[in-house]
């Protein structure tokens, strides 16, 4: 029998910190000024969601690994946790990337040893069986039942710590939040995520000072390197070598002016939803379906905030530590959406003297996030060498964002706010629950402030090559060798948060590259998240 894995009380707070390699194998890119060839049997591209997992799997049953990543790696000590220090230093362009189209989203992603992990809230779902279910009749996708990836879900999240956020951790804007819920009798739960040893600092986004987030870059790459694999840091990859339909290499610039040459015969690009498109277009790979960098979901968001009377006190506290999934099957999430006042500051709708009033009151304010599963669909392209985003949010989107933000002013005022604020333009405050100017206003895309985190789809998994980029074991349609193992290859909307999606499908390729039958010895977790989604929102095009 198998053993059981603890995921509540103590599971989450209990312990601390990064695992310690023997050695911290990490080459910087900016040592590198002139051509470096190295030799390896793969070579992993990016150490995020997807790259950290399969690189940890195959250098521990003893593959020559070499990982590229563009970012800088960075240690805890180094963390100030203040956002205007932390933007430039860990994400991709200081967190500006956004889209361009009927409005414009900002779309943050991380850029560092870790990825976007190492910026990430932490939130853990497994991917709902109405999803794989679509994703089967959709994609041809058979192998991918819940039953096939078990045993890796339950991999993943023995490795990086998933257990459920305690009440006493969870801060008072989840507090509010379960009230007015309960009140409405709409179902929640809090927040099963990857930490260990966390206190609720609130600055997970900027770098979690404690090593408490059990992000890629303090679990999986660290296990890769005390298993003999290397990291390039500050290391660009150009272009995949592919000769005669078999995977020859990589070719990489790095931060010193220089070249890096790998040669092996598996390259493994996991470089995001947004990067792997266009290193995959600048080797001439994969473009044969048409789909290479279409197909983008990104789950659009927005926060919508509400003033009370009593202290909230949204710097205290896991900042993403509770959901609402009452209308998850309409593809309508709630998830906490707090953080330290010099960042909610820069997200008010407001500014002048109600902006300044507004902050003076930041400890009686809450936050929470409305996450759409998206039906709308964009792309990614590469201009004059600038990355390129394209997304139109369509009506069925624009409906699912004013039933969502009605229905968390309704939350509000039934766990007693005295003000609601919502993300529109042109309605922005809201004084008493009869107040519904959503129901009579002409609603434009343009008219929402939208953020959004968990962009997906653009090397989409279809078993048809005249459809997809990947077959279902993610390896690239008509080439030897090259795999894609990221966000990229997720075909549809998830509804659900996607990192746990992504490490397990990017562990269950290692499996299939080293050619083991899948871990079914892992602990069964005492418990995981189930939120209430029967039926796949997104629509696959
Ligand atoms: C603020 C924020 C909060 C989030 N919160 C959550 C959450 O709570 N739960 C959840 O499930 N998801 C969350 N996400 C999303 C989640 O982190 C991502 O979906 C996931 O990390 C994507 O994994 P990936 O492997 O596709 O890409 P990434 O993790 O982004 O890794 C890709 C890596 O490749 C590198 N790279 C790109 N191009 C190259 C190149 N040419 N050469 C070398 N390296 C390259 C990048 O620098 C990056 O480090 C959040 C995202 C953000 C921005
Ligand atoms: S709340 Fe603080 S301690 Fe906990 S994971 Fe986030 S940053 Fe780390």
């Amino acid at each position: 029998m198998r053993a059981t894995r603890p995921t509540t009380g103590f599971a989450y707070t209990d312990g601390r910190g990064m695992f310690v390699a023997r050695e911290e194998r990490v080459e910087h890119g900016a040592r590198i000024r002139g051509e470096r060839v190295v030799r390896v049997d793969a070579c992993v591209i990016g150490t995020g969601a997807g790259g950290g997992p399969v690189a940890k799997e195959l250098a521990e049953r003893g593959m020559r690994v070499a990982m590229l990543e563009e970012g800088e790696h960075f240690t805890a000590g180094g963390f100030s946790t203040r956002p205007r220090d932390m933007l430039p230093a860990l994400y991709r362009d200081a967190g500006q990337t956004v889209t361009v189209g009927n409005l414009s989203i900002s779309l943050p992603l991380g850029q560092t040893v870790g990825g976007t992990t190492l910026v990430n809230s932490g939130t853990c779902f497994r991917t709902p069986e109405a999803v794989l279910s679509l994703w089967r009749e959709r994609f041809g996708l058979e192998a991918l039942t819940l039953g096939e990836l078990d045993p890796y879900f339950r991999r993943v999240e023995r490795e990086v710590n998933v257990a459920q956020v305690p009440p006493e951790l969870a801060g008072n804007n989840a507090h509010v939040i379960k009230r007015g819920a309960e009140a409405l009798g709409w179902s929640g739960d809090f927040i099963y995520r990857n930490a260990k040893g966390c206190v609720g600092s609130g600055v997970c986004v900027f770098g979690c000072p404690t090593n408490a987030k059990q992000h890629t870059g303090i679990t999986y790459v660290p296990k890769a390197w005390h298993a003999g694999a290397t990291t390039y840091s500050g290391v660009r990859a150009r272009r995949v070598v592919v000769e005669g339909g078999r995977a020859k290499g990589v070719e990489a610039e790095t931060a010193g002016g220089g070249r890096l040459r790998v040669q092996c015969d598996t390259v493994i690009v996991a470089c995001g939803a947004l990067h792997t498109p266009l290193l995959l277009r600048r080797s001439g790979l994969g473009t044969a379906s048409g789909q290479l960098g279409e197909n983008l979901a990104i789950h659009p968001a927005t926060a919508v905030r509400a003033l009370f009377d009593e202290e909230i006190n949204m710097a205290h506290g896991v900042p993403q530590s509770f959901y609402v999934d009452e209308f998850a099957d309409e593809g309508i999430m709630f998830e906490g959406a707090a953080g330290p006042p010099d960042y909610l500051a820069s997200t008010f709708p407001f500014s002048g003297e109600r902006h300044r009033d507004l902050m003076l009151r930041f400890r009686n304010l809450a936050q929470f996030g409305v996450m759409v599963s998206d039906i709308s669909r964009g792309s990614v392209s590469e201009r004059a060498g600038r990355l390129r985003i394209r997304y139109d949010l369509g009506n069925e989107d624009l409906e699912s964002f004013r039933r969502g933000i009605e229905l968390m002013a309704e939350l509000y005022w039934a766990a007693g706010a005295k003000r609601v604020y919502l993300p529109v333009d042109g309605a922005n405050e809201l004084r008493s629950p009869d107040d519904r100017p959503l129901a009579d206003i002409d609603l434009r895309p343009s008219k929402l402030a939208l953020m959004a985190f968990h962009p997906l789809g653009t090397a989409r998994a279809d078993a048809d090559a005249q459809r997809g980029v990947v077959d279902s074991d993610l390896r690239l349609h008509g080439v030897e060798g090259v795999y894609v193992a990221d966000a990229s290859v997720v075909p549809s909307s998830l509804g659900v948060n996607p990192q746990i999606t992504i490490m397990a499908l990017a562990t269950r390729l290692a499996y299939h590259l080293l050619e083991e039958s899948p871990p079914t010895h892992e602990p069964e977790p005492e418990s995981i998240a189930t939120p209430r989604i029967r039926t796949a929102h997104a629509v696959a095009v």
